[in-house]
């Protein structure tokens, strides 16, 4: 008995239609790093045979995915050094360049290599400022290797809407690009919410795999994991009595507990409040006292449980992964992203 991941293959499809229908015209390239949002390459097939291209953070992981399909893949750190080149090359990647060291490299470059350049429109981590974009610009162009087939920026503040810095982002990414230029720019708050960021690509994470990065659920989108662990254990405690370490929690009244094969060493937060829903044969439950590193306790009321039933912790319409994080002081990025090897991933239908 052990966690389990239910990878739901059409709750996949049916989110990438999603985004096909908002950005008509567009090509997606979707965004399967860190182990596509920690829903392992290999239960990801149909985001892997129906998006334009593939975008992973670094070379391990173009490695990684290269195994397993021949479709395009973008490197969206790039790379560091003439051996990584050859190594991307080798990949057959796209590779984003962000700064100038990087152009140096790409520039020496003896093959073919197609780039993607990142400009700096404000989110101040990655990209190139306006003037190096200007300068370097015509350098690549110049360069009859070097096929710039992308020109991209990054929001910093998409995932609130009226937030002035998405204008004014927007408004410098065009002043610096025409129309010619293939262009890059939405990520899923975007694609949710500013129609005009659609351009020629555009690149959605969090929204393939379900969850909303405005961090409330969306009817639009259907939760692609499915977290479930089996109840190992129930017992009552007496008014008075405490559970967990650290004894935080304490029972006011009798109460039925159930204790459930599941914690922080599985991705489960740790800081999950007292209160947080657990489902629970149909019922919300509250999680009580301290998650522990396999386990965490379970008030279930008046619900009717049995040793080896299963509670589900996220990924159900009644209860989905952008509530736990609320719950836990975070986003659901870092809990999809947070499930540990030992929870077993499963497809599903
Ligand atoms: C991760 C990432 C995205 C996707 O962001 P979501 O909020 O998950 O849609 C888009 N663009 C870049 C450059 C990224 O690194």
């Amino acid at each position: 008995m052990r966690a389990k991941a239910l990878i739901s293959q059409s709750a996949l499809t049916h989110n990438l239609s999603i985004v096909k229908k908002l950005t008509p015209g567009a090509k997606v390239v979707s965004m399967i790093k860190a182990n596509a949002y920690g829903h392992h390459l290999d239960c990801i097939h149909p985001l892997i045979n129906n998006s334009d291209m593939l975008a992973v953070s670094e070379l391990s992981e173009a490695i990684k995915l290269r195994a397993i399909t021949d479709r395009p893949i973008l490197l969206l750190s790039g790379i560091f050094s003439e051996d990584e080149l050859q190594q991307a090359i080798d990949l057959g990647c796209h590779i984003v360049v962000h700064h100038t060291s990087q152009i140096a490299i790409v520039n020496n470059t003896q093959q073919m290599v197609n780039i993607w350049l990142k400009i700096d429109t404000g989110m101040h981590r990655l990209g190139l400022s306006a003037n190096d974009y200007k300068e370097c610009l015509p350098l690549l162009k110049d360069n009859p290797l070097v096929e710039v087939a992308c020109i991209m920026s990054h929001f910093a503040c998409a995932d609130e809407i009226e937030h002035p810095m998405n204008e004014a982002q927007l408004n410098d990414f065009q002043t610096l690009t025409t129309q010619t230029d293939v262009r890059s720019m939405a990520n899923s708050a975007a694609i949710l919410s500013q129609a005009e960021t659609t351009f020629d690509f555009v690149r959605p994470g969090i929204m393939l795999y379900g969850a909303s990065p405005f961090n409330t659920p969306s009817d639009q989108l259907k939760p692609v994991m499915k977290l479930s662990a089996p109840i190992v254990s129930i017992k009552t405690l007496q008014a008075g009595e405490s559970v967990g370490y650290g004894a935080t929690w304490i029972a006011n009244i009798d109460t039925t507990i159930a204790i459930v094969g599941i914690g922080y060493g599985d991705g489960y937060p740790r800081h999950a409040k007292n209160g947080t829903p657990v489902l629970i044969n149909g019922v919300l439950c509250s999680l009580v006292g301290r998650v522990s590193m396999d386990l965490i306790c379970v008030d279930i009321g008046t619900t009717k449980v049995n040793v080896g039933d299963n509670a589900i912790l996220w990924g159900d319409d009644k209860l989905r992964v952008e509530t736990v994080a609320t719950y836990s002081g975070t986003i659901s990025y870092e809990l999809l992203t947070g499930v540990s090897s030992r929870v077993e991933f499963v497809q599903h239908a």
